[in-house]
Order: C-alpha cells, then sequence, then structure tokens
C-alpha cells in the first residue's frame, strides 16, 4: 500500500481526507505537504495495517486526537486520551482573553478550574512563565493525563483533584478560567460527542448546572479585581452574564468566537475603591 492507496481507502470509509492525511503524517513524520508531493510513496506493512485499522476507528466516530493521542492546543502539543475532552481550538479564545487581562491582574495566580489535558493551564503556563498557576479537576484520570502534559512539556502548575472550587478552600486567585461542561443533557450534538467523557460535557438538563456552580463560588475565590472567564454554548451568554452579576461580578461582557458564536464570558470581582464608589452612589440616590 502506498500513500495515494491509503488516501483512496480513507475515501471509501468515509473519513474525511484532512483526517486521513494527518494520521498518515503522523506516522510517516512528515509534513502535510510532503504527502501531496510523494503519493507513491510505500507503506511499510505494519504501518499500512496499523493505519487501516485506525481509519476504522476514525470512521466509526473515535476522535483523531485520540487514535494518535495528542492534539495541538496554543502551540502546544498535548497527549490526550479518552479520560479527557480533546481541546477545541474555540478555547484558545479563553487563552488570548486570560492574557489581555493579567496585566491589570491583582496578583499573578491563576486558576483553570476542570482542567482535564490541562490545556488552558499549560497555555497560560507557556506565555507567562512567571504566572503561578493552579489546575483543578474532579476526575483523577484526567489529572493524570494533565499531570504528565506538564512534566513533558517542563510547565510548573499545581494540581489539586476535586470538583471545581472545592479542593481550594481559603484561597484567592488573581484570575480564574474555565472551559465546563455546558451541553445539555439530551442535546442533539451529544450522540457525535459520544467518544469524550460526558462528564466534561454535559451539565444537567440546560446545560448550565457548572456554570452556575462556578460563579457561585468565585467571590470567595477571587481577589479585589479578579477576572473570571469561562466558555459556555452559543446561546448562554445572556445566562451566564446573569449569573456573574448576580454573584457581584461586574463589568461582564461575552465574546464570540471566529466562527461568529458566543462563545466566553468574562466579568471580574469589583476593585475595593469601585465597591466603595458604588455604596456612595447607593447611598447618594438612597
Ligand atoms: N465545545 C464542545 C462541543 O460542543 C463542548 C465542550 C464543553 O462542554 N466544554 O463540541
Amino acid at each position: 500500500m502506498d500513500v495515494a492507496q491509503a488516501l483512496a481507502a480513507a475515501r471509501a470509509l468515509g473519513v474525511d481526507r484532512l483526517d486521513a492525511q494527518w494520521l498518515l503524517s503522523h506516522h510517516l513524520q512528515r509534513p502535510r505537504s510532503w504527502l501531496l508531493a510523494h503519493d507513491d510513496h510505500p507503506l511499510p506493512k505494519a504501518t499500512a495495517q496499523l493505519i487501516a485499522e485506525q481509519l476504522a476507528r476514525r470512521a466509526a466516530g473515535v476522535p483523531l486526537a485520540y487514535i494518535v493521542g495528542e492534539r495541538e492546543f496554543c502551540g502546544l502539543v498535548l497527549h490526550v486520551s479518552p479520560a479527557v475532552l480533546v481541546p477545541r481550538p474555540e478555547t484558545e479564545m479563553l487563552v488570548d482573553w486570560a492574557l489581555e487581562v493579567l496585566p491589570e491582574a491583582p496578583a499573578r495566580t491563576v486558576v483553570d478550574l476542570g482542567t482535564g489535558s490541562g490545556a488552558i493551564a499549560l497555555a497560560l503556563a507557556s506565555r507567562e512563565p512567571d504566572l503561578q498557576l493552579t489546575a483543578t479537576d474532579a476526575s483523577a484520570d484526567a489529572l493524570a493525563v494533565a499531570r504528565g502534559n506538564a512534566l513533558r512539556l517542563g510547565l510548573a502548575v499545581a494540581f489539586a483533584q476535586g470538583s471545581w472550587w472545592a479542593p481550594l478552600v481559603g484561597q484567592g486567585f488573581g484570575l480564574a478560567v474555565a472551559n465546563p461542561p455546558y451541553v445539555a443533557l439530551g442535546d442533539a450534538h451529544l450522540p457525535a460527542l459520544a467518544h469524550e467523557p460526558a462528564s466534561a460535557l454535559t451539565a444537567g438538563a440546560d446545560g448550565l448546572d457548572d456554570l452556575r456552580t462556578i460563579a457561585a463560588g468565585a467571590p470567595a475565590h477571587l481577589l479585589p479585581g479578579a477576572w473570571l472567564l469561562l466558555e459556555h454554548g452559543h446561546d448562554q451568554g445572556p445566562a451566564v452574564r446573569a449569573m456573574l452579576a448576580a454573584a457581584g461580578l461586574v463589568a461582564t461582557q461575552t465574546r464570540k468566537d471566529l466562527a461568529g458564536f458566543a462563545r466566553c464570558t468574562g466579568g471580574r470581582m469589583p476593585a475595593i475603591g469601585e465597591a466603595i464608589d458604588e455604596d456612595l452612589t447607593t447611598e447618594a440616590h438612597g
């Protein structure tokens, strides 16, 4: 079997051409552009057999990231397993937003809640080496993946097992970020995500259960002036802004991803002076 035949086999199975090229490029350790110019390159028999098996798994809906065991996020190659959600390009936007607010953060302590593969925490650690990063996850298996990634990439993150803020009693942060599960139970997209952990995807009947928990716990764990930035579903912006406001956060805003879908909402704790100003305003009018 050569490269062209492997790509033809992929097409026959209904596997996306780009996925098939990624798979071949992974096994041959060559860029995709090389494949195009070398479609008569013969594949060693064992490689051809492995690729045939993996194309069949891809055709059955297994994410390519699980098949090859890795996915790139913010320029970092992360190991992934079915214990963690596959990092999505949309989530890079949350990292960009975090980098944007960091210069004004009241402290260089940052927490990534529900870190999964460690994607967000590690991306921040790689861009801002002086940050003190903490990452939590309820899943021990997910934390093992995240710890492995931190070790391999040589990035320092303190990991803590537990649900959302639970393992962080008494700790206050200068910034908090999370890409929690936010898909509603019974959502029409879930069958397409069946190979990923349900615990990383779904959150109650409206998909907002975990976002509510995170918003409610924020004031006890954010320093004055600290931002909380959350990823969510395209129709959840108003609900998330409302829950942040109800928790006492200000400057709440929602941002769209590159596809134009509302994707992230943030708010920050009032700064100390700001809280006093608000009290004065209330008094003046009251
Ligand atoms: N963005 C993912 C999807 O719908 C869901 C990730 C999440 O729930 N955090 O494909």
